[in-house]
């Protein structure tokens, strides 16, 4: 497969970083909602604040409108928030070529899903990534974590995720494949469920969360109830101590604030319904109790309600 033309759906923190890189190897159009971010990349090039301090200026093409955009595109990389995917991938469906794929790096249970539906499972690439960013403003985004990216392979024999996978390396992204996409999509899924609500409603750093033992007993619970789920459904989870794994990611991000609690601290709806809401989904479907997540699922919608009536 050869990635003439990529186009980023939901090019926000994540999706103009990931932009700011791939446009060196290939075309990049960043597609985005909010017009203020394209119309300063159009006008002034996006500036990214790498992790060294430096800021550099990239050259390339942002659109508000997607119907502005004429196809095809060889890849889309989806970079919404898990609730706007499925409008993501309509977009996705209008822009790409027929043999085009789209590829989600998402947070979240049921991005791949959606896609699938949308494009079909052939077309329906998913990977995680363990790198972060932040918006700062329009045409400005901060570099906030490095780390590899991984992207699950369509089946054993499949070459479109191995030149997605090329692509990105190329591109400076150190991204490796794998082959079991729920493996992937569950090992971040759990560290999401033990960080991000209680990053959100504590209104701490994850470091926070490692060093204080109530925290952490909180943690242990919202875990151990994804765990449970996560075997019951026969997940092949990447790491041998799930808890563990959550502390460690902790305390090597112990400055950073999760993006739930970006979310909640700027009046922005989160994607709790697709961490901890999917827990307590997918526990009722299996008869397994999960009142941690269903308590964590239910204090952050609350949360999420009242933000205009807040006491400061
Ligand atoms: P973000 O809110 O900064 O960016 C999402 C952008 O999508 C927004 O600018 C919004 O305007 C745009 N958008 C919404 N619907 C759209 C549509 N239909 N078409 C085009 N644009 C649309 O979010 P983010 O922090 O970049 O996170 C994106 C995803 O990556 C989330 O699932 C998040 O959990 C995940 N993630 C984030 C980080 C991080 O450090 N920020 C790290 C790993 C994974």
């Amino acid at each position: 497969m050869t990635i003439m033309r990529i186009a980023v759906i939901g090019a926000g923190a994540m999706g103009s970083l990931f932009g700011s890189r791939l446009a060196a190897v290939a075309p990049v159009v960043l597609v985005n909602h909010r017009k203020a971010h394209s119309d300063a990349i159009n006008a002034e090039g996006l500036v990214v604040e790498g992790l060294d301090g430096l800021r550099r200026v990239h050259r390339l093409a942002a659109v508000s409108d997607p119907h502005t955009l004429s196809g095809p595109f060889d890849l889309a990389i989806i970079f919404t928030k898990s609730g706007q995917t499925r409008a993501a991938a309509a977009t996705a469906a209008r822009l790409l070529a027929p043999a085009g794929v789209a590829l989600s790096l998402q947070n979240g249970l049921g991005n791949r899903e959606v896609l699938a539906e949308v494009l079909g499972a052939g077309r329906a690439l998913v990977g995680v990534t363990a790198q972060g960013a932040t918006l700062v403003g329009p045409g400005r985004v901060r570099h906030a974590g490095d780390g590899p990216t991984w992207i699950a392979r369509l089946g054993p024999d499949d070459r479109v995720a191995a030149a997605v996978c090329s692509l990105f390396n190329a591109a400076g992204i150190q991204t490796e494949l794998a082959d079991d996409p729920d493996r992937l999509v569950w090992g971040k899924l759990i560290v999401n469920v033990g960080i991000n609500a209680l990053a959100a409603l504590l209104r701490v750093p994850n470091g926070v969360l490692a060093a204080e033992p109530a925290c952490e007993r909180l943690m242990a619970q919202a875990v151990a109830e994804a765990v449970a789920v996560a075997h019951a459904r026969g997940i092949d989870l990447p790491y041998p101590d799930p808890l563990a794994h959550v502390r460690a990611v902790c305390r090597r991000t112990a400055e950073n604030r999760a993006s739930m609690l970006q979310d909640v601290l700027r009046g922005a709806p989160t994607e709790v319904a697709v961490i901890n809401g999917a827990i307590v989904r997918l526990a009722g479907e299996l008869g397994l109790a999960a009142p941690c997540n269903t308590f964590l699922t239910t204090l952050i919608a609350a949360l999420e309600a009242t933000a205009a009536s807040r006491c400061s």
